[in-house]
């Protein structure tokens, strides 16, 4: 249990909520305690309960039989992933160098490439078993390279670190005064506000986009989006020099309370429930969803509606494809405020009930 800050070690930190039982999303393990904790100093937001030895032995499990969905076409082509692409594309160079950390199958990268095509690109990626782009296959070290890149990229990596500062302190060995890096990262603040939960046991770190800046303290904020991951491009020319005083997160401990408080509902009331129950999105938070629900209630009249997915049976929890969601609970599986809204569009004028985690039943 950790009782100073991660990021500024200020020992004024509090914890805002413990959960029992919280699960990996990958189906094997669950975690006996899930404390959060809030630094007073600096806003910061962490998964407190991480920081043991205990928790380090699970994950490494975890990250070694991550599961690795081959059912979906390769590039993933889904709207957050080219957004991102938009979002990163004006600010590459022809023939620059890319290093992608956490690249998994590297969908991202071959996409970058496919729009710029002399750019070189490079993916360092401890737990896949099947790449598409030249890949390292390791956990990242400063000392595997000798080389400088002139664009580092980190999508939904950083969440994962419990000290994230000293992490960033080592990409300053592969950059040359150049370099620019790009975060990805979940919005702290986006679901506190939208009640979404991203506290799978895997991510020790919540970031808001002021935190963020923080752990890239001697970085420069190029261009960010706060929409609906946090995204930033850092330049390693020149510091973050705003002195602005560190932004409260607005109640953090009342919203994640809130927060649980509509889960549990939400597993009471699908208790005493006889629809059909319809997982929309078969993706990541697909899994999270489903092994939890499957805690509460059999899956047997459970089945799953996907346009991106490419089968009719989905193996992990032995779903049936569904086409008519007329007269089903339909559970949307994205705690992305632009997914969600495009789910709720596509289902407008459908007698169905929507369930949007975590929001009242
Ligand atoms: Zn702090």
């Amino acid at each position: 249990m950790k009782n100073s800050c991660p990021l500024c070690s200020s020992k004024k930190v509090k914890i805002i909520s413990k959960e029992k039982n919280i699960a990996f999303t990958n189906l094997s393990s669950e975690l006996k305690k899930f404390i959060l904790s809030y630094c007073n100093n600096c806003t910061f937001m962490f998964q407190s309960s991480a920081y043991t030895k205990s928790y380090d032995k699970k994950i490494k499990k975890v990250y070694e039989n991550y599961f690795v969905n081959h059912t979906f076409l390769f590039p993933r082509t889904d709207k957050t992933i080219i957004d991102s692409v938009d979002f990163l594309l004006p600010h590459i160079k022809e023939n620059a160098l890319l290093l992608e950390i956490g690249s998994a199958r590297g969908d991202f990268l071959y996409l970058l490439k496919k729009r710029i095509p002399s750019i070189n690109i490079l993916g360092i990626e401890p737990t896949q078993d099947k790449v598409y782009i030249p890949t390292i296959n390791s956990s990242f070290s400063d000392d595997l390279f000798v080389n400088k890149f002139d664009m580092i990229v980190m999508r939904h990596t950083l969440e994962h670190i419990k000290y994230p500062k000293e992490f960033v302190e080592k990409l300053k060995k592969i950059s040359h005064k150049d370099t620019l890096i790009y975060i990805e990262v979940p919005n702290i603040e986006l679901n506190l506000k939208n009640l979404t939960e991203d506290f799978e046991p895997d991510h020790v770190s919540y970031f808001s986009l002021y935190t963020l800046s923080r752990v890239f303290n001697n970085f420069k904020i190029i261009s960010s989006s706060t929409e609906n991951f946090l995204r930033v491009i850092f330049s390693n020319a020149g510091t973050n020099k705003e002195k602005n005083k560190p932004k409260t997160i607005m109640n953090p401990k009342k919203n994640i309370e809130t927060l649980y408080k509509n889960k549990k509902k939400f597993f009471q009331y699908m208790q005493n429930e006889n629809k059909s129950i319809v997982f929309y999105g078969v993706s990541h938070y697909f899994y999270f969803l489903a092994y939890q629900l499957s805690k509460h209630i059999s899956l047997k009249n459970s089945y799953f509606y996907d346009d991106n997915y490419k089968e009719n049976f989905e193996k992990r929890f032995k779903l049936k494809r569904i086409s008519s969601l007329q007269n089903t609970i339909v559970i949307l599986c994205s705690n992305v405020p632009s997914v969600q809204n495009k789910m709720l569009e596509s289902l407008k004028g459908i007698d169905c009930h929507i369930i949007k985690p975590w929001s009242k039943v």
